[in-house]
């Protein structure tokens, strides 16, 4: 099965077309386009491009074409991409402003110029749909939660990914294909005793996600990708009364508000350095202060949401580390695991610092928790799940 999958951004537009197999898929071709301002015109010339070179006989030769869409009003999961997903974007631009309306003109565009392709839609929020009420109710007015103002979670390609190959490398395949076909069957039970893992996507934008048998149970992040941990440039979790207390206090409008903490705030705005974890350690170690304050504080909102998940999850057998930071930041795993013996998690310090960018068990022999490090790959994970949504 040919797959495109397609990755929108307010101005930018990549793809990579796989050819898939069941578990595996090969990359056939990618590109990128940026500064765009029509995506009829880079959607037409990438199939062009790729017709072009011979890839593909033609463009009726894609088979399906794969969304990471963030965040739908009313409506989430791996999905067919019609018209109801497009509404249920189009529903929540407000809160996905860089991502939705992208997402949106893409979905018509490749409608358009694929007539014969199967438009499949991944929320990022579909890895979350098990959660319960208690853990996705925010205590807010019955008129804010009847608008959809809830938890939702992000980065479920991520986190679903990590569910299944955390079972793998637990030697629970039972897990395994429970969280493989999850989108197909819902949660199913499990003999035996539950697996409980909590992952850790750390990247430009980061999130922790408790994940027992398969099923997340709840998530670092909310409403909308500005909450959980400190991100790159974004605030991350905040007091809701700071909000007004700010604006009154500085004279700013609500505009400049969200643009100060979704553009200025995070790692960038606590270091004042750079939004890039490697500047922050080279600033801490020639002795800013900020840059370790920046550093710190990413470190303590990990533990936290780490924390409050092992709990809830009444124990923990895998702590995984993923995505940029996750994969290649030795120095942050390390000061994420430091004094947490008393709960069964020993980092092997040489196995941590042999660790980059490679799939790694990085805890100690002895250890009660299998502490994990799993290179992301979103592409390959949302032409995994288009591939087993349409065989
Ligand atoms: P995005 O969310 O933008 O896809 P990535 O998952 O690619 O982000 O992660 C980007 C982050 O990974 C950057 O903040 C960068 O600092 C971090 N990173 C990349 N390489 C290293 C490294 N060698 N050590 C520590 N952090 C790294």
């Amino acid at each position: 099965m040919l797959i495109l999958v397609a990755n929108l951004g307010s101005t930018s537009f990549k793809y990579r077309l796989f050819r898939m197999e069941e578990q595996a898929g090969e990359v056939i071709a990618k590109g990128a386009y940026e500064r765009v301002t029509d995506y009829a015109e880079v959607i037409d010339d990438a199939l062009a491009t790729l017709q072009r070179d011979g890839v593909i006989t033609g463009p009726d030769a894609i088979d399906a074409v794969g969304f990471k869409t963030v965040l739908g009003k009313d409506l989430s999961g791996c999905v067919i991409a019609d018209q109801a997903v497009i509404d249920a974007l189009d529903g929540f631009t407000a809160v996905a402003p860089a991502h939705n309306p992208a997402y949106a003109a893409g979905i018509r565009q490749f409608a358009k110029s694929l007539p014969k392709a199967r438009l499949v839609a991944l929320f990022e929020t579909a890895f979350y749909q098990w959660t319960t009420a208690a853990s996705a109710t925010y205590a807010v007015p019955v008129s804010w939660r009847d608008i959809g103002i809830r938890r939702y979670g992000f980065h479920g390609a991520s986190h679903k990914f990590i569910a299944e190959r955390a079972a793998e490398l637990c030697g629970r395949e039972d897990v395994a294909r429970v969280a493989r076909r999850l989108y197909l069957d819902g949660p199913q039970p499990v003999a035996g005793p539950p697996l409980r893992v909590v992952s850790c996507h750390l990247g430009g934008s980061s999130s922790v996600t408790g994940i027992r048998n398969g099923v997340a149970i709840g998530s670092s992040m909310g409403f909308s990708p500005q909450s959980g941990l400190p991100q790159n440039n974004r605030v991350g979790d905040l007091d809701s009364g700071a909000i007004p207390y700010a604006m009154r206090s500085l004279g700013i409008s609500l505009d400049e508000a969200e643009r100060q903490l979704t553009k200025q705030s995070g790692l960038l705005g606590l270091s004042g350095v750079s939004n890039d974890i490697r500047d922050l350690y080279a600033a801490a170690a020639a002795g800013n202060p900020d840059a370790q304050l920046a550093l710190d504080t990413l470190v303590h909102s990990i533990r936290h949401w780490t924390g409050a998940l092992h709990f809830e999850l009444g124990g923990l057998d895998a702590l995984v580390f993923t995505a940029g930071i996750g994969e290649n930041g030795v120095a942050l795993r390390a000061a994420v695991c430091a004094n947490l013996e008393p709960f069964g998690i020993h980092l092997d310090a040489a196995r941590n610092a042999a660790c980059q960018a490679t799939e790694a068990v990085i805890s100690t022999a002895a250890s009660a928790v299998k502490i994990l490090v799993i290179p992301a790959n979103e592409e390959l994970v949302l032409a995994r799940e288009v591939f087993r949504k349409l065989s």
